[in-house]
């Protein structure tokens, strides 16, 4: 029996391998598709300070399948990471956000945009040559790109991935590590690497104000940013709560619901302020609606 048993759970995991990697393949399939077909769309999170003033905009990719809706891009980036697709999408991103950037400043409209680097993309040999030339060629100014690197690039040689940062910051890019926190950073890499900015992840902000662990990590982190001299952006600020604890600790960046979900890029540029003007945080809490 135990051994019936013990067949049918193999049967069974067999079965589970089986059904993600025929669904990786789905996936992979239409988002290829969905590249080509345009299907892909990118929305833009407002970076704010605790004034509320806007002062940059992550760019999130979107997915809409005309027949499930939009596909969050936790279902399809990382099914993209294991191949060379995320390159791709990387690329499509890339110039779609200095598109958009250029279309903005067309209007007299100008935004910090941080756009997200899978480390796959960030690996390939000619990633400067193609940031390079998707940057000239859209005339965006380079120094309002910034890159948000995650902890994974740093499993390569800390001087390889030191030297690329170097020659894309003196085409005008800066950097953020996203995500801090989750990973496996150390100190050392911090003071190694060209960083503008630290993101504190989301999951340690959640609790901040009820678990004394995660209060004293971010408080920690703030500190440390502060001491090296790199802004820190908190991320996934909810609750008015949250953002009072990290003013408390020295943070002035944020990003999350408590101040805006991600919205469509029509709707970020009626959000973009006019240069030189301050506005006022309650006037800044935008509805939720995109
Ligand atoms: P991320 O770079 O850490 O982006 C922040 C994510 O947190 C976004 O999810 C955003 O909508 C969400 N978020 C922001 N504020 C809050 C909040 O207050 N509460 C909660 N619960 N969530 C909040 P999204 O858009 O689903 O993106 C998920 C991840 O997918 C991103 O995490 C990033 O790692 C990846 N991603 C998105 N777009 C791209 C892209 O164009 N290229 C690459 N390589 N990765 C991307
Ligand atoms: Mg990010
Ligand atoms: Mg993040
Ligand atoms: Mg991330």
């Amino acid at each position: 029996r135990a051994k019936e048993e013990g067949r049918n759970r193999v049967q069974f995991f067999l079965e589970q391998m089986q059904h993600s990697a025929d669904h990786r393949q789905q996936v992979e399939a239409s988002l290829r598709q969905a590249i080509d077909k345009n299907m892909l769309y990118i929305c833009y999170q407002p970076l704010v300070r605790g004034s509320g003033k806007i002062v940059g905009a992550e760019a999130l990719v979107r997915w809409s399948d005309g027949e499930k809706g939009p596909v969050n891009p936790a279902a399809f980036i990382p099914i993209a990471e294991m191949t060379d697709l995320i390159c791709c999408l990387g690329q499509w991103v890339l110039a779609e956000v200095c598109k958009q950037m250029a279309a903005w400043e067309a209007q007299g409209k100008k935004l910090v945009v941080s756009v997200n680097i899978s480390p796959r993309e960030f690996q390939q040999n000619d990633f400067v040559e193609q940031v390079q030339e998707i940057v000239l060629s859209s005339g965006v100014r380079a120094e309002y790109l910034v890159f948000e690197l995650t902890e994974g690039v740093l499993f390569n040689n800390i001087e390889a991935v030191r030297l690329k940062m170097e020659r894309l910051s003196r085409l005008g890019i800066r950097f953020a590590l996203d995500d801090f926190g989750t990973g496996y950073s150390s100190l050392q890499y911090l003071k190694q690497l060209p960083l503008s900015t630290l993101k504190i992840d989301q999951s340690f902000v959640q609790d901040i104000t009820t678990d004394s662990n995660d209060a004293a990590i971010v408080s920690t982190i703030i500190a440390m940013a502060r001491t090296l001299g790199i802004d820190v952006v908190a991320e996934g600020v909810e609750k008015k709560e949250q953002l009072e604890f990290l003013e408390h600790w020295g943070c002035q960046l944020f990003q999350g619901f408590y101040f805006s979900r991600a919205v469509k890029a029509r709707r970020m540029a009626s959000l973009i302020p006019p240069a030189g003007k301050e506005q006022l945080r309650e006037a800044q809490i935008i509805s939720f609606d995109q």
